[in-house]
């Protein structure tokens, strides 16, 4: 059982519980080594690393930056970043200021789809307001009757084509890397499994496109243990490390008690052959 989980997000963006809350629930989970990664907001990070101090556990600081690549949303984990790193501060500033008129206009096409008030029943769920996204819509429509899960929501509403899926510019693939690269961060593809699943998923010579481009801008590792891939995708992917020549990385995705895939910690190993993504940072100690 591996004791690092490098992926899971609090409240500072679409998680439910507080930077120190979740680091509670990492800490009595058997959790040794924790990231934080928040989605485009490095603010939770001083909370997090503050609790994990109390609690023992050695803190990364991270982030999950959403990016437009081709036609495909795609998530870089950035591990080890320093979060005082201004071309990194002010990239995330840019990559969050869609998000208001993203969900103004999400609000209205659920309208069309005749399920009204939306807007204000989403910013009721978001913590911080600057990261209003997916999930919070999806709780308020949980909460308003419309379907019995958040997981039900996407795949009836905001999913993608489907009636409150609206597309979005995020940051540049290599801007992202660039940023979490320049401070002194290792940049993750973050679940790859997902971008070949569900409609418009890529292919295997799409995925093969994609590490060959990220490894060639500077990108260090993907996540091959993931709370969002199936045991045959950990084989998978440890395949697709070794043959671009990528670190391994391992996490959750937690976002909440009831809502996750897979609760915080208590990952199963990486298959034989994965080098672990900390090797970057513990061989530079
Ligand atoms: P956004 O950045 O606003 O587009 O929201 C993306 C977030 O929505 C992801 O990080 C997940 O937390 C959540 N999400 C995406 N797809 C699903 C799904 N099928 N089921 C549950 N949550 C999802
Ligand atoms: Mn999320
Ligand atoms: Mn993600
Ligand atoms: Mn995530």
């Amino acid at each position: 059982m591996l004791d690092h989980d490098l992926h899971c997000h609090s409240n500072i963006s679409d998680g439910t519980l507080t930077p120190a809350e979740l680091v509670a629930r990492a800490a009595e989970r058997g959790v040794k080594v924790l990231a934080l990664t928040d989605h485009d907001d490095m603010d939770g990070l001083a909370e997090a690393r503050a609790a994990a101090a109390q609690h023992g556990i050695t803190f990364i600081n991270g982030v999950e930056i959403s990016v437009s690549w081709r036609s495909h949303t795609v998530h870089i984990v950035g591990l080890n970043i320093d979060p005082g790193y201004l071309p990194l501060v002010e990239g995330l500033r840019n990559v969050r200021s869609g998000r208001g008129a993203r969900a103004k206009k999400m609000a209205d096409e659920l309208a069309k789809a005749g399920i009204g008030g939306t807007l204000q029943g989403a910013y009721r769920y978001a913590e911080n307001p600057n990261m209003i996204g997916r999930a919070h819509f999806a709780r308020y429509l949980v909460e308003a009757g419309h379907c019995k899960d958040v997981k039900s929501v996407f795949n009836r509403y905001l999913a993608t084509g489907k009636p409150g899926y609206v597309p979005h510019q995020w940051a540049a693939l290599a801007d992202t890397i660039s940023w979490i690269r320049g401070s002194g961060g290792v940049a993750v593809l973050a679940h790859p499994g997902r971008y070949m699943t569900g409609r418009k998923s890529m292919g295997k010579q799409t995925m093969r496109e994609l590490l060959a481009e990220f490894a060639g801008l500077g990108g260090q590792a993907i996540e091959v243990v993931s709370g969002s891939h199936t045991p045959e995708q950990y084989a998978e992917f440890a395949r697709y490390a070794e043959e671009f020549e990528l670190l391994c990385s391992c996490g959750s995705d937690f976002h909440g008690p009831d809502e996750s895939w897979r609760d915080m910690g208590r990952l199963p190993d990486f298959p034989l052959d994965c080098r672990p993504v900390w090797e970057a940072w513990e061989n530079n100690a």
